[in-house]
């Protein structure tokens, strides 16, 4: 399947030839050209990877990249910065940047590093399939070391969340009341406190997806909720 890259980046002639490089190499290439529509794209859009310019009208690279960790974006970035400087480099790094390409940069040298980090995380939770893992979709959930990926990048989850969500996909296509999840999740002491399903779901969803192109948390109207399979 082709991977498909983002690049956020004002300048127009950069933008064009960045596309056309990336398009010769195979890759599926968006584009947006201000910081404000660039975190709209890749919160909405279901991108592998993005190219962010540090100088933007709008939002600055470096704000867009901290309001996307911030929302719990996990995409892999590659700041495109201006100039070789110490805190321009650390400030991308603190705010989650996960490489950098100092302006003007060698085509190939960027292609490289493109490449090189898209390998990166897509190596990262691919093992043998076995008992110990719940696959569903692009989701994976690894029961023993209670490790979640989804699209092959790491989630963080609570306990009780990595609980809830284990529920859900072992239930998967199957609708489940919030009587049934509350039983089942925090067990018979907690019945009454149905919202406490409404909250904890409302935290996966933030963590499982947004940003992902298919939902796979559902409201079930009137029941309860799904984690459904795209297709299913
Ligand atoms: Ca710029």
């Amino acid at each position: 399947m082709k991977e498909r890259i983002l690049v956020i980046e004002d300048e127009e002639s950069i933008a064009r030839i960045l596309q056309l490089e990336l398009e010769h190499e195979g890759y599926v290439v968006g584009r947006a050209s201000d910081g404000r529509s660039g975190i709209e794209q890749a919160s909405s859009g279901d991108w592998d990877l993005v190219l962010l310019d540090v100088m933007l009208p709008e939002l600055n690279g470096i704000e867009v990249l901290r309001r996307l960790r911030q929302a719990g974006n996990p995409i892999p970035i590659i700041l495109l910065t201006a100039r070789d400087t110490i805190p321009d480099k650390v400030s991308g790094f603190e705010h989650g940047a996960n490489d950098y390409v100092t302006k003007p940069f060698a085509m190939e040298e960027l292609l490289a590093r493109v490449r090189n980090l898209l390998r990166i995380f897509q190596a990262q939770p691919r093992e043998a399939e076995s008992a110990d893992v719940i696959k569903t979709a692009d989701l994976a959930i690894e029961l023993r070391t209670r490790k979640v990926y989804r699209k092959d990048l790491p989630i963080e989850l609570t306990p009780r969340e990595f609980e809830l969500l284990v529920y859900l996909a072992e239930h998967r296509n199957e609708e489940k009341s919030r009587e049934e999840i509350l039983s089942e999740v925090w067990g018979y002491d907690f019945i009454g406190e149905t919202n406490l399903v409404d909250v904890y779901i409302r935290y996966l969803r933030q963590k499982i997806d947004k940003g992902f192109r298919h939902k796979l948390i559902h409201t079930v109207r009137g029941v309860g909720y799904m984690l459904k399979e795209p297709d299913a």
